[in-house]
């Protein structure tokens, strides 16, 4: 008993910090300070997040994202013992046009001479889908142009029950941090996804929502 209480105090503190994490995120936060996850998609989300933090952090409570946060937390300390040359969660940083951009790289791997080799963006999901979704491919992207990274592979890893699809995602010549930067300073897409707003936890308040969101809502009830 007393190991299992130990593993469920572990996968508590886990949670804890997770929910903590995506409260922090729209607390007290600069509109100067931005995500990754959040370039890639609604532009008029993060706008939201600092209006109404709990209602992002209320997401961290669903079961998908749950399982999520702690297959996450397992894949990268296992990715960890394996190789010294193994990076997970790595933070990056880059100021663009008065933006602070921020993000976290799930897993960096480096040749023995430092270099990055490659870099994977992880993903768990329900079902794996049949190629990398294209706001998945934008963030791995826009983490190789703040490393700086000239020559690693990328990579999309999606986790499902039923297998595991890794795909490798194109490197591009035209960078696209600044461009994201300039799409969120100008709010230009709300929301960038058609099917964003079915699952953004600000739909109850947001003037964007369509009418199809707000059916999801009354179905809920
Ligand atoms: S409901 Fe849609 S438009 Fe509004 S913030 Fe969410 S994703 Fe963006």
């Amino acid at each position: 008993m007393a190991g299992l209480s130990r593993i469920l105090s572990l996968v508590t503190r886990r949670i804890e910090r997770d929910i903590l994490h995506r409260l922090l995120e729209g607390v007290d936060r600069d509109e100067r300070v931005v995500y990754v996850t959040e370039l890639v998609g609604c532009t008029l989300k993060p706008r939201l997040r600092r209006l109404a933090p709990m209602l992002a952090a209320t997401v961290s409570f669903e079961p998908p994202v749950l399982i999520g946060s702690l297959v996450h937390a397992a894949v990268e300390r296992i990715a960890r013992s394996e190789s010294s040359n193994v990076e997970t969660e790595v933070e990056v940083s880059r100021e663009v046009n008065g933006v602070l951009v921020k993000g976290r790289v799930d897993l960096l791997m480096r040749r023995d001479d430092g270099s990055i080799e490659e870099i994977v963006e992880l993903k768990f999901t329900r079902r794996a889908p049949q190629q990398p979704k294209p706001h998945h491919v934008m963030q791995v992207r826009v983490y190789a142009e703040m490393l700086g990274c000239e020559d690693c592979r990328l990579y999309v890893a999606y986790l499902a029950p039923d297998r595991l699809a890794v795909y490798e995602v194109r490197r591009l010549n035209e960078p696209l941090l600044e461009p994201l930067v300039r799409d969120y300073l100008e709010n230009t897409y709300a929301p960038r996804w058609d099917w964003e707003c079915r699952y953004c936890p600000f739909r109850r308040i947001c003037p964007k929502a369509p009418a199809e969101a707000k059916e999801r809502e009354k179905g809920e009830g």
